[in-house]
């Protein structure tokens, strides 16, 4: 393969009209292709409907504690369920609060509550001039528009193959005092794939935060969502780590069954120090008399442990691997040695980031949505959706079936190639 770069005008304008001729035919097909949100497919969805026939109007429903699951009681969650996610979060059973459906909520009240009332009884960060986040990018859209709806304003630090700039990081939480959090999707990272490496965790724990209320928002959304068994990933867990740095409240770890169980039905929760959730339960206190759990103990009944969850898992990646191979290979076959973009092949989690040439990613979104392919927004990964750059584009690879996923991948490349060509040439022509 040529580089692109290295063609002339003639040869580029080759290339394309060939190239507009096959995007015409696809167009002229009228799909309708989303690629759009990491949502599991109906098929791995089904992998669980056994879950609803673990409680029945037969069935005993009194958890280990002795208590009546139908009925009020048990703020932390019932202990079979935290055994189960604490295993899952690799962390002590006793340093886990169960909440409700989701994780991405347990976050957002997580700065709320810093917002309103502090962290364990320092200043309300609503009473502060400024507060700042560090926001590894590209990363999680969801997490960005939590710290934009407050108003906390967002610092972008590019992410590297190991984890987010550590000199960077190091930087800002050493020295800054309005630097509260960081987000971090530590494990199979959310778009890219990467997990942080022993090096990155261990910077982690050894902060030396200028705030006393910095914390580490460490969202190991994807910690079990392995797509290889021959080749996974590890990922030092932090909050063991932290403790033996003398820094046992700094971080708060995130997790839920959405992408084991069902999204939106599942049980998400909080790992943290005892101090820390001391802190927390004092809202929850408030906010709940208990959450969700009838569904709590079905998750309990259904996995029984983690390694029937881990074993479901693999489930899971029987139905995604043949996905990402599709991609994959299409992005090998199709864009490799021309130059005009660059990708990672991860062993887990539910994206492929592709990064195009400066200046494309927009209009080969758009590009794409003309054949009738829905791609995640271009910028989405970035704080208030600017990719300064504008090259990353999100690939989520779970949702279209694999035959889909072929002609997804068609108008990608295409897309990608025709965007990149028209780039060149408005280069090689000044405009
Ligand atoms: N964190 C990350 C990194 C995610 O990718 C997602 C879902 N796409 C979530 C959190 C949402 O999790 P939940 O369903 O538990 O709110």
């Amino acid at each position: 393969m040529i580089p692109y770069e290295e063609l002339s005008k003639e040869e580029l304008l080759e290339i394309k009209s060939d190239l507009d001729a096959q995007f015409e035919a696809i167009k002229a097909k009228g799909l309708n292709l989303d690629m759009s949100r990491g949502k599991p497919s109906t098929e791995q969805l089904n992998l669980s409907m056994e879950m609803m026939d673990v409680l029945t109007s037969e069935s005993d429903l009194v958890c280990e504690e002795g208590v009546d699951c139908r009925n009020y009681g048990v703020l932390d969650g019932i202990k079979e369920a935290k055994q189960l996610l604490a295993d899952m979060m690799e962390v002590p059973k006793d340093n886990i609060v169960i909440f409700g459906n989701s994780s991405l909520n347990i976050m957002y009240d997580t700065i709320a509550r810093s917002m309103t009332h502090g962290v364990m009884g320092s200043t309300p960060w609503c009473k502060l001039d400024k507060v700042k986040f560090l926001c590894p990018v590209p990363g999680y859209d969801r997490h960005f528009a939590i710290t934009e709806y407050f108003g906390i304003e967002m610092i972008n630090i590019p992410m590297t193959p190991t984890g987010p700039d550590m000199d960077l990081v190091e930087k800002y939480v050493n020295n800054d005092p309005a630097v509260k959090g960081i987000w971090c999707v530590p494990k199979y990272s959310n778009p890219q794939g990467i997990t942080y490496s022993d090096v990155t965790v261990h910077r982690f724990a050894a902060l030396k935060p200028a705030a006393e209320d910095f914390r580490i928002f460490w969202d190991n959304a994807y910690g079990i969502h392995h797509l290889y068994e021959d080749k996974q990933d590890y990922l030092i867990e932090i909050l063991m780590e932290c403790k033996k740095e003398g820094n046992p409240d700094m971080v708060y770890k995130f997790s839920s069954t959405s992408k084991i169980s069902f999204p939106g039905s599942g049980i998400g929760a909080i790992a943290a120090s005892d101090a820390n959730l001391e802190d927390i339960r004092k809202q929850m206190r408030i906010q709940t008399i208990g959450h969700d759990k009838l569904n709590q103990l079905r998750h309990a009944r259904y996995f029984k442990d983690i390694h029937g969850m881990v074993q479901h898992m693999k489930r899971h990646a029987d139905i995604l691997r043949p996905k990402f191979d599709m991609v994959l290979s299409s992005l090998d076959r199709e864009l490799s040695g021309l130059g005009i973009g660059s990708w990672m092949a991860p062993r887990g989690g539910y994206f492929i980031s592709f990064d195009s040439m400066e200046g494309c990613a927009k209009a080969i979104v758009a590009k794409a949505k003309e054949a009738g392919l829905v791609m995640t927004n271009a910028g989405a990964t970035f704080p208030y959706g600017k990719d300064p750059k504008d090259s990353n584009i999100r690939i989520a690879p779970s949702y279209p079936t694999v035959e889909e996923l072929k002609t997804a991948c068609e108008i990608f490349t295409l897309s990608v190639k025709l965007v990149s060509i028209d780039k060149l040439l408005s280069n090689i022509l000044g405009i």
